[in-house]
């Protein structure tokens, strides 16, 4: 099967110009791939060639030292072709077999987690938090650090019944793949904003604002040149205060963090499904989050001691049912897990598949 032609002057350079040549040579041929080691899998495809992956955490901020690295090992192993995963894993792909040994060898020597492939945890896909966005209700490389000195054996030794796939995100907008995660920590406001009336009108496009707001919570207020909100339609998403600074969404006593479960992408046995809320809130406790990663421990563990092998978190919870879930990860069971949101009936219904 020959590449597609494609030319154009807009987005990145077309991916065929990055593949190794044995994955061009044997484009839409591959046959099977079998997991070696938890860090390590090869590829097969059905002239018999072959491509090796090894897979590596990466750390949570990255210095330009540490790709740089990175990219000089990729060279010095195989022909410079490396890739980093959506959830940041980072993977080198060799296509000289011998050369597979003497770079895990070298990656752990210089303090590289080696694993990630088969039944455990793989890189946690997190947001920027404090570090960078404005909207951010907590850290998120914080947490992940935290969360991964605590569970970095399920990475690199330890196995799990399936497959667990971790994710951190510092707002519901959640640029993490906090939806469909196994089990995933999404940082939320709980206060409606706080407006600053005198900067409103100097600093907002009013229409922007009123249409930024996915409850039609805000009203304009034109005798004070401002607007009101409904405290009762806010859903504390901080929309609002992506676009208007002077309303303030930001409560450092107020915000935290959620714990959700139960999401996968794939559609292996069952359809993907999206997480489900566990943990209503945990207050923000940097710089190491004991609560949290406490939490999440739990849940693994939990998880681990009942699941059948095979078996994705959402797959035993929903084997079980939650009340089970419940129960058994003594998890309290609140008001905030009864799903009352205005569109319920739309998210009741959602499935990323569907059936003819
Ligand atoms: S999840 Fe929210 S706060 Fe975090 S990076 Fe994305 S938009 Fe910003
Ligand atoms: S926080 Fe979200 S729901 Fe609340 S007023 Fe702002 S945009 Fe609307």
């Amino acid at each position: 099967m020959s590449l597609p032609e494609r030319q154009t002057d807009v987005g990145p350079p077309h991916f065929e110009k990055f593949l190794p040549p044995v994955i061009k040579e044997n484009y839409g041929k591959w046959k099977s791939h079998e997991v070696l080691t938890p860090g390590t899998m090869v590829h097969t495809a059905e002239s018999g060639d072959q491509i090796h992956t090894v897979r590596i955490a990466s750390p949570r901020i990255l210095a330009t030292e540490t790709i740089r690295e990175m990219c000089d090992l990729a060279e010095k192993y195989c022909g410079g072709f490396i890739r980093f995963t959506t959830r940041n894993n980072v993977e080198f792909l060799v296509s000289d077999k011998a050369q597979m040994d003497p770079l895990v060898a070298e990656l752990k020597e210089k303090g590289y987690m080696v694993g990630g492939i088969g039944p455990g945890i793989s890189n946690v896909i997190h947001t920027q938090g404090w570090v960078h966005c404005h909207g951010a209700c907590t850290d998120a490389s914080g947490i992940v650090k935290a969360m991964m000195d605590e569970f970095h054996e399920y990475f690199t030794t330890k196995t799990l019944p399936n497959k667990v796939r971790l994710a951190v995100a510092c707002c519901v907008n959640m640029c993490g793949a906090v939806h469909v995660s196994d089990i995933a920590v999404v940082a939320v406001h709980r206060k409606v904003p706080a407006i600053d009336d005198e900067n409103v009108g100097k600093m907002c496009e009013i229409p922007t604002v009123i249409g930024s707001c996915p409850t039609s919570a805000i009203r304009p207020n034109p005798k004070d040149k401002t607007v009101t909100i409904n405290e009762e339609k806010c859903m504390y998403c901080g929309n609002c205060f992506t676009v208007c600074p002077p309303i303030n969404i930001h409560n450092p006593e107020h915000d935290g963090v959620a714990i959700v479960v139960g999401g996968k992408i794939g559609s292996l046995r069952t359809s993907p499904k999206f997480s489900k809320l566990a943990i209503p809130f945990l207050h923000n406790e940097p710089p190491r989050w004991p609560k949290v990663v406490d939490a999440i421990k739990n849940i693994l563990d939990v998880y681990a001691a009942n699941a059948r092998k095979h078996e994705r978190v959402g797959e035993w919870i929903e084997r079980i049912g939650w009340e089970d879930f419940f129960k058994l990860t003594g998890i309290e069971f609140t008001f905030q897990h009864i799903d009352d949101f205005t569109f319920m009936r739309d998210t009741l219904r959602t499935s990323a598949a569907f059936k003819y």
